[in-house]
């Protein structure tokens, strides 16, 4: 049986106390929300903070306010089972909600949270094993070891963003709160994730993130496409965000005139195939300016196809996975075409 390590575990009730106790821990500090990465992390001793600070009982954190209209402010300790039941999400934010109910499994979303799943640790197959199998392999760049055995060569980690809502996030535009001794900042989903299966975020290790912001609904929609192995629960090997905004304009025609929508702004963000999320600027490109027909949206697929470059160390041949994101951007963008 994997057991936990020893560590000190505190409870603030507020955010000042939270980041003054993990200033006060300096490294060896970490915050825990559900604990349904890091605990296992920790069993496999991945991570090992000796001071574990919950976030769960900071009332801020656990807050839901705003609407479509104004936009939503969704605390970051608030539950995936509370996001995929709440009745304002699910009508202005179906995305979000949708997303949310594809982690994991109905138990596991009680526990986690949507800061835990934004901050998620990379994934990689080499990685996400216990402590003597990754021993038995002299570990790996990312822990422990000095070589990366997916890319023997590389100097850098690839392990996988494997986060359902992150993508989601990038593609609706969300902002993040960030608290820390030295103040607070927001900062943009999209510039929050570094390609590095290490250094994974552009966040310090002592600030708390405190809420998402989600933007108001000014004419866009969203959806998401996830590929896994079992239906029931697994983590993406494939995660295609669509998100597009769309106006209607009037043109002439010889008996009068007539409304034509066109895609203003697109874009598509894919998860699951490299250490942080891809906007994909040529799939949004292509559809920019034109209508959501079934041209543009294969136009848009195969910009997708090209540039995805799945690695081998999650679950599916990566090859195959590559042909997906065609399919999955498809029916993302599908999914999106509906009469206005
Ligand atoms: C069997 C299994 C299946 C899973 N399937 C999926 C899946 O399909 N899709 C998916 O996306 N995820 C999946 N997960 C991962 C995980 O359950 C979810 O991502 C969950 O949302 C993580 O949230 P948490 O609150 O438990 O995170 P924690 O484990 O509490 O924290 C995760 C990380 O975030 C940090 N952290 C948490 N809150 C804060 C905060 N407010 N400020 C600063 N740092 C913070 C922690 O220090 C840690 O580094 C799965 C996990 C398991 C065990
Ligand atoms: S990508 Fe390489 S360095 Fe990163 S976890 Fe996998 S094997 Fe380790």
């Amino acid at each position: 049986m994997m057991r936990l390590p020893k560590f000190d575990y505190r409870v603030p009730r507020e955010i000042a106390e939270a980041v003054k106790i993990m200033a006060g821990s300096g490294p060896e500090g970490q915050f825990v929300a559900g604990g349904t990465d890091l605990y296992p992390n920790m069993k496999r001793r991945q991570q090992m903070p000796r001071t574990v600070i919950s976030v769960m009982r900071v009332p801020e954190l656990n807050q839901i306010t705003g609407d479509g209209k104004s936009g939503i402010r969704i605390g970051a300790s608030v539950t995936l089972t509370d996001i995929v039941e709440h009745p304002v999400i699910n009508r202005d934010y179906p995305v979000v909600a949708h997303a949310a109910r594809t982690i994991s499994t109905p138990i596991l979303r009680n526990m986690g949270t949507i800061g835990g799943n934004l901050l998620l640790d990379t994934r990689c197959n080499y990685y996400d094993q216990n402590y003597e199998w990754r021993k038995g392999v002299n570990f790996c760049l990312k822990k422990d070891g000095d070589v990366c055995w997916v890319a023997p060569g590389s100097s850098k980690c690839w392990a996988v963003q494997s986060s359902d809502l992150v993508p989601v996030m990038v593609a609706i535009g969300a902002k993040f709160r960030l608290a820390s001794t030295l103040g607070e900042r927001m900062i943009d989903a999209a510039g929050f994730y570094n390609d590095d299966g290490i250094d994974y975020l552009k966040k310090r290790p002592d600030e708390l993130l405190v809420d998402i912001h989600l933007p108001a609904l000014n004419g866009w929609r969203a959806s998401y496409q996830k590929l896994r192995r079992r239906g029931a629960f697994d983590f993406p090997v494939l995660g295609v965000a669509a998100w597009i905004q769309v106006e209607r304009n009037e043109i002439r025609t010889g008996s009068g005139s007539d409304r034509v929508s066109r895609v203003k702004d697109a874009r598509i963000v894919l998860g699951g195939i490299a250490p942080s999320p891809l906007n994909i600027a040529e799939a949004g490109a292509a559809l920019i300016g034109q209508p959501l027909d079934d041209d543009h949206i294969q136009a848009a697929a195969e910009a997708a196809y090209v540039k995805a470059r799945p690695l081998d160390n999650t679950d599916f041949v990566m090859n195959w996975r590559k042909q997906m994101t065609r399919q999955y951007t498809l029916r993302a963008l599908q999914e999106l075409a509906v009469p206005d």
